[in-house]
């Protein structure tokens, strides 16, 4: 799979007249997955492994802002720039403005290495617009998995999760007290949503807006649940044991 961790998400993150670096490999019947779970939890870390591993793209909305961020002031759209602000203080950005962003990437969605949804959707609105879209579009969703982790151990994994500022690999501060990424050498710091405050209102929106779909996953067949915790490593091998052994995959 060393090929597919090449992939820049180039056509992901900076819209469609982007082109991906690296196409992806086709399959017959492409990973087209949702993770659910409340932030922290490690989506992040297991969307990265679970593409190693399925060869399916990673596709985070969260990463599609921060790149839009990091742009100069003049190239971002006045929405773009609204979203950067509700992304400060960790509220969900408005659901016109994130489905507008999903939508111009449905190319994404056809993707014949499949996909991985990660942070996307949070709210039932974005659930059912990405649900008739799939329908429209003539594709459809294989599961979705559901991390499960009690809170307290959540919000310990939160405050201490440090991005590498060159590769985006995420660690936590407890294994790298150095600062420092062992895979790139950049340095290490902690996102400004990951700070106590913003914290505490992305676990507001998370209990108000994103819990409720998990009753809808369940209702369509589609959820798999999860328990969180062990290395991430072990984490992603009790993902795919179970996608892999549930009856429609
Ligand atoms: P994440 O990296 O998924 O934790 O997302 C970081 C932030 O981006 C969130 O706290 C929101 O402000 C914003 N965001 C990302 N995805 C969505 C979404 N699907 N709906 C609303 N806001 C989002």
């Amino acid at each position: 799979m060393n090929q597919q961790e090449k992939n820049d998400r180039a056509s992901w993150l900076q819209g469609p007249s982007a082109q991906c670096s690296v196409l992806p490999v086709e399959t017959q019947s492409p990973w087209r997955l949702v993770l659910l779970g409340a932030p922290g939890v490690g989506k992040g870390t297991q969307a990265d492994l679970l593409h190693q591993r399925l060869g399916a793209c990673h596709l985070s909305t969260g990463d599609v802002f921060r790149a839009a961020g990091s742009r100069s002031e003049c190239d971002q759209t006045p929405a773009m720039k609204a979203a950067m602000d509700y992304m400060r203080r960790g509220a969900l950005v408005p659901d016109s403005t994130v489905w507008e962003m999903v939508r111009e990437r449905t190319g994404c969605l056809h993707c014949g290495g499949g996909f991985i949804l990660d942070g996307f959707p949070r709210t039932l609105a974005q659930a059912e617009a990405l649900k008739l879209h799939m329908e429209n579009e003539k594709i459809s969703l294989r599961a979705v998995v559901n991390y499960e982790l009690p809170l307290s151990e959540i919000v310990a994994r939160l405050s201490g999760r440090r991005t590498c500022e060159k590769c985006k690999a995420v660690f936590h501060v407890s294994t790298h007290p150095s600062g420092l990424c062992d895979r790139c050498g950049g340095r290490l710091n902690q996102r400004e949503d990951d700070r106590p405050e913003s914290v505490t209102v992305r676990m507001e929106a998370y209990e108000r807006s994103t819990a409720p779909l998990i009753q809808f996953y369940k209702a369509l067949g589609l959820l798999v649940p999860i328990t969180a915790d062990g290395s991430p490593d072990e984490i992603c091998d009790r993902t795919i044991t179970v996608l892999k052994g549930s009856p429609s995959n």
